[in-house]
């Protein structure tokens, strides 16, 4: 299957092992992953955040309960929200989460917002559990044709040593650990080249619950605009 649909199904598979209730999606874009997690039994809060809101309102839609859902409601709650935001912002509705995911996210940030977004999300948001997916640099001289980044809106992409210097300094920092792996294989048998996205599964230590609860009391404080909100 194409590599998205693999980097989707790699989320899928961790939401079916741990099942978490609570999941937040950064860098939705079109929803995509949003889409395939909605059928996943055991969510009960379902968040995208995207600072591109056109990408968002054009798609937003296909998130709506189907009408065989209306008719044969399920028994769980689902919630789906939407929000317009910048992931270096501090949104106290993003915080709670079991789940974070931010696959093909990081490489779109400039380097220099790269260390307010690890504050804002292992430090504030401060999840149970963090995907981070980007492209692997060490893989692209496999790429055929390809010069310079995969994409015109990457700012960097990461060696594997580069992404694990980045991962394990965020660990030491704010108190998770990390596991480090990937999709996308080589055809050839070719050493140390690693996958072709490259991905780190990241655990908080402590069960502290910091941050846990969602405050929603304090109105002012939100930088992020709720797009859609839906109820199941
Ligand atoms: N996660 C999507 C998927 O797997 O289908 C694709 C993500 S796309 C390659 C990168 C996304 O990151 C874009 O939709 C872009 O608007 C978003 N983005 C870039 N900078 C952002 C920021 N500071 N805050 C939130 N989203 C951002």
């Amino acid at each position: 299957p194409p590599l998205h649909i693999q980097r989707y199904q790699f989320v899928i598979d961790f939401v079916e092992k741990h099942k978490p209730k609570k999941v937040a999606d950064l860098g939705c874009a079109g929803c995509g992953l949003l889409r395939k997690l909605k059928f996943c039994r055991d969510i009960e809060l379902l968040a995208g955040v995207d600072i591109d809101c056109a990408a968002i309102t054009e798609k937003k839609y296909t998130l709506a309960p189907l009408s065989c859902e209306y008719l044969k409601p399920d028994n769980r709650p689902l919630t789906i929200q939407l929000y317009q935001g910048s992931v270096i912002e501090k949104e106290p509705r993003m915080k709670g989460f079991e789940l974070v995911t931010c696959i093909e996210l990081i490489e779109h940030l400039h380097p220099e917002e790269v260390e307010k977004f690890s504050e804002v999300l292992f430090g504030y948001m401060s999840p149970g559990a963090v995907i981070v997916s980007t492209p692997n640099a060490d893989f692209n001289p496999l790429l055929p044709g390809l010069t310079g980044f995969r994409h015109q809106d990457h700012k960097f992409e990461w060696t594997q040593k580069e992404f694990q210097n980045w991962a394990l300094a965020v660990c030491d920092l704010y108190g998770y650990k990390v596991e480090f792996t990937g999709v996308g294989i080589t055809p050839r048998n070719t050493k140390n080249v690693g996958f072709c996205t490259q991905i780190g599964v990241f655990n908080r230590k402590s069960s502290r619950r910091n941050g846990l609860q969602r405050t929603e009391t304090d109105e002012g404080s939100h930088s992020y605009k709720l797009l859609y909100d839906v109820v199941y």
